[in-house]
């Protein structure tokens, strides 16, 4: 391998805090929130300058899902207030509770043209389109109320490792390279930056590039729905998602931790989704005189890394509880399917003041399809921040200050159940009814 030498040198410090969260998309912001909620000072490091991450820039403007598939919510807490404070802003659409887990016809169809109701014979889920330019400002404004210390345009670059603890993180800003401190750190950077370059295990996937963009100024969405256009309602009225991706074009996987197979992704993405968009308005009913309103800011990648972490969550422990759960979700296509996600997920296996949050967490192939969708993202967002600040605080079974491993999971998801979120999923009870 060809390599130069880094001298070492002396960092000045751009920030300390009692937690520092790297990546701004929902599950950092969740997770920066929540430790801010607990009392802990926070510093939350997006090398972009808009929040939301995939959820907003990705232009993947559908939150799926936050019930079982039987009718029963399992996702609360900020995901719940995040729904709500878009609602009040105007920028939500989601069935009302009467109509999930029915299998009608009509309403079935009806919420799968908003790209609600995804997978074989599935019923009406609690799914939720929104408009994503209103999220990213909700995600601002609560990022700014909780008082965290929001850094843009900071990329958190290498974790600076002693024994098995990160002792500070090296940044990388508009003011050039800098440190942050903390007793304990989260990486919720989505393809697990922060873990990577501490040196922990992972596991790697390589996928099919995507790139989703909006359409407005269709002439009339229901008919076009109707003769089967391959796009979804969205919340404006005239205005259209198409969930595009390279695959369509037979494009090949790519390793998107890879610079170079990333940006090719990229460049070959952008280009063939602007075709995509001429052909729609040839080729699809009432698109011919459509424009564009945007193409994603952001490559849509589905997987990358996931750590290996204290526990990691397979397809044969769906439908089975764990004492120390911090969240639950559902299955986007498999109704019925429900994790528990233990907090080991969440804790890296090499380092104690390192917890992982949102799409990298520890968890198999399969399960991931589950755990990577924006409300479980918030969720172990969430019972990251919380804690996160536990372990700042110190308040803690034994071990150092910012010892994650050492956190009273039971202590933990008290507060997790203060705070909202739904850990009380009956798995008992269904096991009795056959599954
Ligand atoms: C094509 C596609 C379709 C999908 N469909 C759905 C769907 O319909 N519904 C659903 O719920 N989910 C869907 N998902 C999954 C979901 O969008 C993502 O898994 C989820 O948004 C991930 O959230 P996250 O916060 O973990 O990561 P991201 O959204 O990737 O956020 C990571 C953030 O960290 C920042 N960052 C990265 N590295 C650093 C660093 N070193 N320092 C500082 N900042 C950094 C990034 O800029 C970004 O803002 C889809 C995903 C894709 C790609």
């Amino acid at each position: 391998m060809d390599t130069v030498f880094e001298p070492g040198r002396e960092l000045s410090v751009l920030a300390r805090a009692d937690v520092v969260v790297a990546g701004g998309g929902t599950a950092g912001v969740a997770a920066a929130v929540a430790a801010a909620r607990e009392g802990a000072q926070v510093v939350l490091l997006e090398r972009g300058g808009v929040l939301g991450g995939l959820a907003t820039g990705g232009l993947i403007a559908l939150l799926l899902t936050l019930d079982d598939g039987r009718g029963r919510q399992v996702i609360g807490g900020l995901c719940q207030e995040i729904v709500d404070r878009v609602g009040a802003a105007g920028g939500e659409f989601h069935p009302p509770a009467g109509h999930w887990a029915s299998s009608e016809a009509v309403l079935v169809e009806k919420y799968r043209r908003w790209g609600l109701v995804w997978g074989k014979d599935a019923p009406v889920r609690y799914s939720v389109a929104y408009d994503p330019e209103i999220l990213a400002q909700v995600l601002a404004d609560m990022v700014v109320e909780a008082g965290v210390d929001l850094l843009f345009h900071c990329l958190g670059a290498d974790p600076l490792v002693e024994g098995r603890r990160i002792e500070a993180l090296a940044v990388q800003s508009k003011a050039g390279r800098g440190a942050v401190v903390a007793p304990v750190y989260i990486d919720a950077s989505g393809d697990g930056e922060l873990f990577a370059a501490a040196g922990c295990a992972f596991e790697l996937e390589r996928v099919h590039p995507w790139m989703w963009f909006r359409a407005g100024g269709i002439t009339d969405v229901s008919d076009a729905l109707e003769q089967g256009a391959p796009f979804f309602r969205t919340t404006a009225a005239d205005q259209v998602l198409v969930p595009w991706g390279l695959a369509a074009r037979g494009g090949g996987k790519i390793d998107a931790t890879d610079p170079r197979e990333r940006t090719r992704g990229e460049l070959d993405a952008r280009r063939l989704a602007l075709e995509e968009f001429r052909r729609l308005r040839v080729e699809a009913p009432g698109a011919a005189g459509a424009h564009l309103c945007g193409i994603a800011s952001q490559l849509g990648i589905t997987e990358s890394r996931r750590v290996a972490g204290r526990a990691t969550l397979t397809r044969q422990q769906a439908d089975r509880d764990f004492a120390d759960a911090i969240a639950v979700t559902g299955h986007w296509t498999r109704h019925g399917l429900v994790y528990a996600v233990p907090y080991g997920c969440l804790l890296a296996a090499e380092l104690d003041n390192l917890l992982v949050a949102g799409r990298c967490i520890s968890v198999d192939h399969p399960t991931h399809n589950a755990t990577k969708e924006i409300p479980a993202c918030m969720a172990t967002g969430q019972a990251a921040g919380t804690a996160a600040a536990m372990a700042a605080a110190a308040s803690t079974t034994g071990g150092q200050q910012g010892d994650a491993s050492a956190v009273d999971t039971g202590a933990l998801r008290v507060k997790l159940a203060e705070r909202g979120a739904l850990l009380g999923y009956p798995f008992a009870a269904r096991a009795g009814e056959g599954g």
